[in-house]
């Protein structure tokens, strides 16, 4: 039976730029299954990578995260915490974000491991690739035989504090040592890297985009973590090496049962990896369930835009159908309280000038949909009139077939200047 390894409530992550508070994340939920694959997808500024990053405590300055709660199903973990922090713990989760910066730390390349759009900025061009896995493992596994440390994989000898110590003292002490650079040359054979022994010696420039990507999934797997952040691992890669490391990471998952959370733009991967999926748009979940609900049973106008722009491949010289318009700005100032995606949205009507809360939909237990859609069919005579949002007119609508005083007086004042002349114009 399935369990929940994740439950976020709450989470917001907003960034103080010179132009104002941008609302990157806002009052997500989300929970995710052990084991699962879980996808989140939107286009570019929806604020998937925030997400990502959020929780994953990755979020730096000037951005912060300001509201929520990540709750991870850790026994061990919720074990050590309980007595100092009873009010970070419930049953076997543990809400990291009530640890102190000290344990968020020690969990990061643990339990959490990330996975980089952009390998080539992601490793260091001065180093070879082995030596940057293997001093990823040596980090993972001083921190995990660290007594401080609340996770404590290994007992080796080689990773004691009294080492570590002794190699920042002696020269002839190497920081890294010779069972971590072994593992770095598994890992690499592990995600397919071939003569990993030779090419573990290779600087980055001296590899291929799809290796560096495979060489980064390999350094994310050091500390082997129980949830994999993926974001947007394939976008710099051309077609025949994404389908590869798609394949590798689906295989890594099967042989390790770690959880992965994978970030894309791209409803394809998210058609080819995952077991559920959110649709994200200005900071939010709209919608969300099994890959069933969300393909089939949509009921969110964008997730109906997304799955349309998708190309055909068996009309080749069709035309790609779009979603108009662009993304909001996500500036606090500027976003109305209202369904964020109204103004690209088809099927607007009156009630979507409110914000709409989560609906259950049909279809899974865990189909949510943000849209009223959910709850009411479109109603044509309700629809919100196409220069609604065009304009800075936000007269309610159902006053807007009235005239204003002001019209009215200009329209008596044409009126009398017409009987005055006798009822000619010219
Ligand atoms: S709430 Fe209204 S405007 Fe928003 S997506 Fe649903 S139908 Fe469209």
């Amino acid at each position: 039976m399935s369990e929940e390894i994740l439950r976020i409530n709450g989470l917001s992550t907003r960034f103080f730029t010179e132009q104002g508070q941008v609302n990157a994340v806002e009052d997500l939920d989300l929970r995710i299954e052990r084991g699962d694959v879980f996808g989140i997808v939107g286009e570019s500024g929806s604020g998937k990578s925030v997400t990502a990053r959020s929780i994953v405590d990755l979020i730096e300055s000037p951005g912060q995260i300001t509201d929520g709660e990540v709750w991870f199903n850790d026994p061990e973990l919720a074990e050590t915490v309980r007595d100092d922090q009873p009010e970070a713990v419930d049953g076997d989760f543990v809400d990291l974000r009530q640890l102190p910066d000290e344990t968020r730390r020690s969990l990061r390349g643990t339990t959490f491991s990330m996975i980089f759009q952009d390998p080539e900025s992601s490793f260091n061009p001065s180093l070879t690739v082995g030596e940057q896995i293997a001093e990823a493992v040596e980090v993972q596994q001083r921190a995990s035989a660290n007594p401080r440390s609340t996770r404590a994989r290994t007992q080796s000898e080689e990773y004691s504090l009294g080492n570590f110590v002794l190699s920042t003292m002696l020269p002839s002490q190497k920081y890294v040592t010779e069972a971590s650079r072994k593992r770095a040359i598994e890992l690499l054979e592990m995600v397919g890297i071939p003569d990993p022994v030779e090419r573990a010696d290779e600087y980055p420039h001296e590899y291929s985009g799809g290796m560096l990507q495979r060489a980064m999934i390999a350094q994310a797997l050091a500390g082997e973590p129980d949830v994999l952040v993926a974001d947007e691992p394939t976008t710099a890669l051309d077609v025949t090496i994404q389908a590869q490391v798609l394949d590798l990471l689906s295989d890594l998952q099967e042989e390790t049962g770690m959880t992965i959370l994978l970030i894309t733009h791209n409803l394809g991967v998210i058609a080819r990896m995952c077991d559920r999926v959110g649709v994200m748009y200005a900071g939010e979940i709209v919608e969300r369930g099994t890959l069933a609900d969300v393909f089939d049973d949509y009921v969110h106008p964008y997730t109906e835009g997304l799955l349309g722009s998708i190309p055909d491949l068996e009309d080749a010289g069709g035309r790609l159908d779009p979603i108009p318009g662009n993304v909001p700005s996500l500036l606090d100032h500027e976003m109305e309280d209202r369904c964020y995606f109204a103004d690209r949205c088809p099927k607007a009507m009156e009630e979507c000038l409110d914000h709409p809360p989560e609906y259950d939909a049909e279809g899974s237990d865990q189909h949510e949909v943000r849209c009223v859609l959910a709850e009411m069919a479109y109603d044509e005579s309700r629809a919100v009139p196409d220069d609604w949002f065009a304009t800075d007119d936000r007269t309610p609508l159902d006053e807007r077939d009235e005239i204003t005083d002001d019209e009215r007086a200009i329209e008596e004042r044409a009126q009398t200047q017409i009987e005055e002349s006798g009822g000619e114009t010219r």
